[in-house]
């Protein structure tokens, strides 16, 4: 979700926590960037609102198919693949410091949690890690009060993440897998363009082996590996992420009830050895038509 008003629904359905709080959408209708103080109200009245249930926020992704900041510059040839997320953060550090710091601050109202959006280097992680350092000292110099355990996790979005998750995940409290992105950066699609959306599959067996790799980096960590994006709505996929050891999901608040029933019923064991199966496979159609095989059998014997 990416506004305010949307969180009751999360509410309405039941839902145990926000997965994915899309902050780019806060400057969406407004002509100026937010201040700090703006920001902090939005997150401080979404915490409110979930009466203790936790919020994970992603931190701005611009760019691409979403709204574009006044300083962007608005002819880059792949904005996809350009200036956003993170790097466009660390690349402009007084605008990374007022969300970090209307973040912090919020976090002493409820149970937040952050996520950083296309990480691809370690490198950018640690600059991360850093400028929260630096904000978290410069808050308790202030006597300004903030959650000092904040969890912090990042957003598997690049295969590269993906690949070197063993390597991020001892420095943060949670992964959680972006798959449309994923997918989008693995199979070198467009996500957007409807002439290419029957090759972006998130059946791919390539898909599922970075799947694999990031929730076993995030497991062997101790850490949780959650995941979100469109894929989680469509019900074949939860059995098959479940079995590949994925610890929860983020869906749209329409989606939650159907995805909760469909995972009360299901057998982790049989789930673990349909997730073995799969991964042994070569291509999309089998793996599509090994999970439409368990999906119209009953659940509970998949
Ligand atoms: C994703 O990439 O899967 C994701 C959840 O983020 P977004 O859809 O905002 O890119
Ligand atoms: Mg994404």
């Amino acid at each position: 979700m990416g506004r305010l008003d949307e969180v009751a629904a999360a509410l309405a359905a039941d839902a145990e926590a926000i997965g994915l709080y899309r902050t780019e959408l806060l400057y969406l209708t407004a002509p100026d960037l937010p201040t700090e103080d703006e920001q902090f109200e939005v997150y401080r009245a979404m915490l409110e609102r979930m009466g203790g249930k936790a919020a994970t926020v992603r931190t701005f992704d611009d760019g691409g198919n979403r709204p574009v900041l006044p300083f962007k510059n608005k002819t880059e040839p792949n904005p996809v693949l350009g200036y956003r997320g993170i790097r466009m953060s660390l690349g402009r550090p007084s605008f990374f410091r007022t969300q970090l710091r209307a973040l912090l601050r919020a976090s002493a109202y409820g149970s937040l949690r952050v996520m950083f959006p296309m990480i691809s280097h370690l490198d950018e992680l640690e600059e991360v890690l850093s400028a929260l350092k630096h904000i978290k000292k410069e808050l308790r110099r202030e006597r300004t009060p903030f959650d000092e355990k904040m969890p912090i996790g990042v957003n598997i979005e690049v295969p590269a993440a993906a690949l070197m998750s063993a390597a991020l995940a001892p420095k943060v409290d949670f992964l959680s897998i972006g798959i449309n992105d994923l997918i989008q950066f693995t199979l070198a699609i467009d996500r957007s363009n409807p002439d290419l959306a029957h090759l972006y599959h998130q059946y791919h067996p390539a898909v599922l082996h970075l799947v694999r790799t990031t929730v076993q980096a995030a497991h062997q960590n101790g850490i949780p590996c959650t995941l979100c994006g469109e894929a989680p709505g469509q019900e074949a996929v939860l059995p098959l992420m479940l079995g590949l050891g994925v610890d929860g999901f983020s869906t749209s608040p329409n989606l939650v009830l159907s995805a909760r029933r469909v995972l009360n019923n299901c057998s982790y064991r049989e789930c673990q050895n349909l997730a073995d199966e799969v991964l042994a496979l070569n291509s999309s159609a089998e793996v599509e038509h090994r999970l439409s095989r368990a999906v119209h059998r009953p659940l509970q014997s998949i």
